[in-house]
């Protein structure tokens, strides 16, 4: 088959809206979404700093390949990777490997943080304790501390994440069904500066997860393409399961679901106005006197 905009052979057929494409024109239809992304999301100014949580999997290290070389040249910014260690034998030691290689290939200072450093514990101590909750529910909001710790250390501006179209539409889909309102209406990206949050951006999040991976693939980004032992475990695997379904069925699903929660964010943070924060001991913003970093490893104890 042909790509629908020139005679070189088509590498793939973009459902939701019928056109084939060849590698050269599905990089410039992903490139072209991800620019105007960020313009939405964020104005960028001379030397700011930007950092970008990488884990070496193919949505980090395309966010970091794109933000580089989207914004090199247009604006002097100055860029920096974080990876959190978790502390997952097996599986993070080898992605660590792709993230060093990749800063290195791009000239961009790499920063390694360690779970077990700032939260006295790796995951593959904390998942056996985790009890009823996930291992992911722990892991997620530990990870949140420590990149928001580290890019507010570094006098970030904001701090990139790796979310693609089918984390957001599941993240919306997965508040909504447990009627948590208040977690939808703070969902980022976030335009709103609170004391001690570094705002975080979210350049793939018109991009759908097959085409972050061909993306990857097409532009010889060497990624880890390895589940983490504790994925099997987590909440959103359901959801996943119901979005690929009706995905399946309507082409285009994952964008209605972000575009009527983008027509209704609006009102959702009238209705929920971010809470004044406070700080807690460790040092991180906090609703109430503690943190939810520490809330959780008070509950290991
Ligand atoms: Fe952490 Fe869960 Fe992701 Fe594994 S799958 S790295 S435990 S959030």
């Amino acid at each position: 088959m042909k790509c629908s905009h020139c005679d070189s052979e088509a590498i793939t057929f973009i459902r939701y809206n019928g056109s084939h494409l060849c590698a050269s024109h599905f990089r410039r239809y992903v490139e072209k979404r991800v620019k105007r992304e960020i313009r939405r999301q964020v104005e960028l100014r001379r030397g700011d700093v930007l950092a970008v949580a990488v884990s070496g999997g193919k949505d980090s290290m395309v966010t970091l390949h794109l933000l580089h070389h989207i914004l090199k040249g247009k604006v002097e910014l100055d860029i920096h990777c974080l990876t959190v260690d978790e502390g997952i034998s097996g599986y993070r030691p080898q992605s660590i490997e792709k993230v060093e290689d990749i800063c290195a290939k791009l000239d961009i200072p790499h920063h390694l943080l360690k779970m077990e450093d700032s939260c006295g514990r790796g995951m593959d101590e904390i998942a056996p304790q985790t009890g009823d909750s996930t291992p992911c529910t722990f892991c997620g909001v530990l990870r949140r501390s420590c990149l928001n710790a580290k890019a507010r250390e570094l006098g970030a501006n904001y701090l990139a994440t790796g979310l693609n179209l089918d984390d957001t539409a599941q993240s919306i889909l997965m508040n909504f069904i447990r009627g948590d309102v208040e977690r939808l209406a703070r969902m980022g990206p976030h335009k709103k500066v609170q004391p001690g949050l570094v705002p975080r951006i979210q350049p793939l999040r018109m991009i759908p997860e097959k085409e972050s991976y061909l993306y990857a693939m097409v532009s010889g980004i060497d990624f880890h393409d390895a589940p983490c032992p504790y994925a099997d475990r987590a909440l959103r695997n359901q959801y996943r399961s119901i979005l690929e379904q009706l995905e399946d069925r309507s082409p285009g699903t994952r964008f209605s679901i972000l575009s009527s929660y983008d027509s209704m964010a609006p009102m959702l943070r009238q209705g929920f106005p971010s809470a004044q924060l406070g700080r807690c001991e460790c040092g991180e913003p906090a609703l109430g006197g503690r943190c939810q970093a520490c809330l959780l490893l008070e509950r290991l104890r």
